[in-house]
C-alpha cells in the first residue's frame, strides 16, 4: 500500500475513486459510444481517480446535432427568461464554490487558495454575461442615400466549440461559455483530459438551473475528441485556450473552412525591473510572475529582465523571498506552491532542468530541486521555483514556454535594450515593468509588443478589461465588454425608398 492509497479517501472523502462520470449530451449524462474511458490523476497524491468517457467522433456528432437542434429556440428565448436562467445558475455555482474548487485541486494540484478565488469570481461572470442577453441591440444608420433606411441587428454565430486547458479549467472556460450562451449560441465544451470533472459539474448545475437540453453540452476526451469537434462542419465558432502548437493546428483547420476562431495561447512574459523601481513591490511581482499557479500560467512572468546595477540586490532578495514560500499540500490554505498538474507536464518541466544544465552559458541561480529532493516533500509532482541566468538570447530556457516555475534572468544596461530583450520572443501575451518614473512607465509599456502591459503590478485581472495576445500568443481577446462581439455576427438591413 502506498501513501497515496492511504491518503486519497481521507483528503477527498466526497470523491469515490471508482466513480464513473458521464459527459453531457442533449441534457443527459452519457457514456462514450465505444464505452472507452480514461482516468483523472491527483498530482499530489500521485493517485488515479474516477473514470471519464473518452469520446470519439460519433459522440461529437451527437453533441453537435443536439446543439444545432437547440440553437434556434435558445436564440428566440425572451431575454428576461435567459437572464433568469443565468441568475439561477450563478446562485447554484455560488453555493458550490467549495466543491468546485476542491474538484479542481484534486484534478490539477493547484492551490485551494487560487482555485477558490477563481471559482468565487465565476458567479459574477455568469451574471455579468447574463445581463448581456437583455441589452443585445443593433443600430439604425442614416446611409449615404437618405431615401433609404438601414439598420443592423446582432445575431448569434450558431454552435460554439469551447476547448479549454487544465491550468484554470473553469476560469478559462468562463469567458467563452457565458458570453456565447448569453448571445444566443449553443455551446459544446471540451475540457482538458486532465480536468474534465469540474467542467462536467459546472454544466450539471446549468441543467439544474433549467437550461434546456442541447444548449450546453460537454464532450470529454483528449486531442482526438478536440480535433473531431474543431473539424466538425456543424461548428460555427471555435474558442480555444491552450498551447501555441495546438492553437496553430486548430487555426489551420478553422482557417481553411473560414470558421470564426479565438485563440488564447502561450506566453513568455517579460517582467522588467528598472533601477528606480520600488524594489519591495517589484520583488513581490517577480515572485508572483514566476510562481503563481506553480508557473503553469500563460500569464507567467518567466523572463526576469533586470538592470545590471541592481542585479545583485534583486537576485539576493528574490532568493530570499522564494525561500519563504510554502511548498506542499495544495489543499492547505497556507500552501503557496502546489505540485505540477500532470505526469506529462512534470516530465516536460523537469526536462528543462536538464536542458539548463546542458546549456553552456546558462547558469544556476536558485531552486532546481524536484519531488523528494525538496525538504519536507514525501510524494507529489513537485518542482521548486527555479531561476537561471541566461545571457545567450538563444538559450532554450530563455526562449521556450516551460509552463512551470522556472524563470530566465537577463540583465540590461539601457531602456532600449530592455525593450529589445522583452520583445525578442515569438510570444506577445503579457509583459510588465517596475519603475517610479511615470514617463518611462508609459514609454516602455507602449513599446512592449504584448496584449496586456502591467505597470507596477502583475497578474491584475478584471472582467471588464480585455485579455489576449499578439504574435504566437493568439488571435482575438477574452473578457472586456466587447467580448460579445466575438459571439455575434452583425447583420445589415436596407429598406428602399417609399414608393407608395
Ligand atoms: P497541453 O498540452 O498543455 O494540455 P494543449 O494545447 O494540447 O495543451 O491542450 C489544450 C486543450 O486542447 C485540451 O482540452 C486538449 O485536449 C485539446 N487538444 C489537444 N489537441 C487538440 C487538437 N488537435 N484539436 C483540438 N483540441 C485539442
Amino acid at each position: 500500500m502506498t501513501i497515496a492509497d492511504v491518503q486519497a479517501p481521507v483528503r477527498f472523502p466526497e470523491f469515490d475513486p471508482e466513480r464513473q462520470y458521464g459527459m453531457i449530451i442533449a441534457g443527459q449524462s452519457v457514456q462514450a459510444e465505444t464505452g472507452n474511458t480514461f482516468r483523472c490523476y491527483d498530482p499530489f497524491e500521485e493517485a488515479e481517480w474516477g473514470y471519464v468517457p473518452d469520446a470519439s467522433a460519433a459522440d461529437v456528432d451527437r453533441a453537435v446535432a443536439a446543439a444545432q437542434a437547440a440553437q434556434p429556440a435558445w436564440a428566440a428565448t425572451p431575454p428576461a427568461r435567459r437572464l433568469a436562467l443565468f441568475q439561477r445558475w450563478a446562485a447554484l455555482v455560488r453555493e458550490h464554490v467549495p466543491e468546485l474548487a476542491r474538484t479542481m485541486v484534486h484534478e490539477n494540484g493547484k492551490t485551494i487558495t487560487e482555485m477558490t478565488m477563481a471559482m468565487a469570481a465565476t458567479p459574477n461572470t455568469i451574471e455579468f454575461c447574463g445581463h448581456y442577453a437583455t441589452v443585445i441591440h443593433g443600430d439604425t444608420i442614416t446611409p449615404q442615400m437618405p431615401e433609404h433606411s438601414a439598420w443592423t441587428t446582432r445575431v448569434p454565430v450558431g454552435v460554439v466549440a469551447a476547448i479549454t486547458p487544465w491550468n484554470n479549467p473553469i476560469g478559462l472556460l468562463a469567458w467563452k461559455l457565458f458570453p456565447a450562451l448569453a448571445a444566443g449560441n449553443t455551446v459544446i465544451v471540451k475540457p482538458s483530459e486532465v480536468t474534465p470533472v469540474s467542467t462536467i459539474r459546472l454544466v450539471e448545475l446549468a441543467l439544474e438551473a433549467g437550461f434546456p437540453p442541447g444548449v450546453v453540452s460537454v464532450i470529454t476526451g483528449a486531442g482526438l475528441a478536440g480535433a473531431a469537434l474543431v473539424d466538425h462542419p456543424g461548428v460555427d465558432k471555435v474558442a480555444f485556450t491552450g498551447s501555441t502548437a495546438t492553437g496553430k493546428r486548430i487555426g489551420q483547420s478553422t482557417g481553411g473552412r473560414l470558421v470564426r476562431t479565438t485563440l488564447e495561447l502561450g506566453g513568455k512574459g517579460p517582467n522588467i525591473v528598472f533601477p528606480d523601481a520600488n524594489l519591495d513591490k517589484a520583488i513581490q511581482g517577480l515572485v508572483t510572475g514566476l510562481t503563481a499557479g506553480t508557473g503553469q500560467a500563460c500569464n507567467a512572468g518567466s523572463r526576469i529582465i533586470v538592470h545590471e546595477d541592481i542585479k545583485d540586490e534583486v537576485v539576493a532578495r528574490l532568493i530570499d523571498a522564494l525561500a519563504h514560500l510554502v511548498i506542499g499540500d495544495p489543499l492547505d490554505p497556507d500552501t503557496d506552491i502546489g505540485p505540477i498538474a500532470s505526469r506529462a507536464q512534470y516530465a516536460k518541466v523537469s526536462s528543462y532542468l536538464d536542458i539548463a544544465e546542458s546549456e553552456a552559458t546558462t547558469t544556476f541561480v536558485t531552486g532546481a530541486r524536484r519531488a523528494k529532493q525538496i525538504p519536507g516533500i514525501e510524494h507529489g509532482l513537485f518542482i521548486e521555483p527555479t531561476v537561471y541566468e541566461t545571457p545567450d538570447p538563444r538559450s532554450r530556457v530563455r526562449c521556450e514556454e516551460i509552463f512551470g516555475p522556472i524563470g530566465a534572468l537577463i540583465t540590461f544596461r539601457t531602456e532600449d535594450e530592455a525593450i529589445q530583450i522583452a520583445n525578442d520572443t515569438e510570444y506577445g501575451l503579457v509583459g510588465g515593468l517596475w519603475t517610479t518614473d511615470i514617463n518611462r512607465a508609459r514609454r516602455v509599456a507602449t513599446k512592449l509588443d504584448v496584449g496586456v502591459a502591467w505597470i507596477n503590478t502583475w497578474r491584475a485581472f478584471s472582467g471588464n478589461v480585455p485579455f489576449g495576445g499578439r504574435k504566437s500568443s493568439g488571435v482575438g481577446h477574452e473578457m472586456g465588454i466587447d467580448i460579445f462581439e466575438e459571439y455575434t455576427e452583425v447583420k445589415a438591413y436596407w429598406l428602399g425608398p417609399d414608393d407608395s
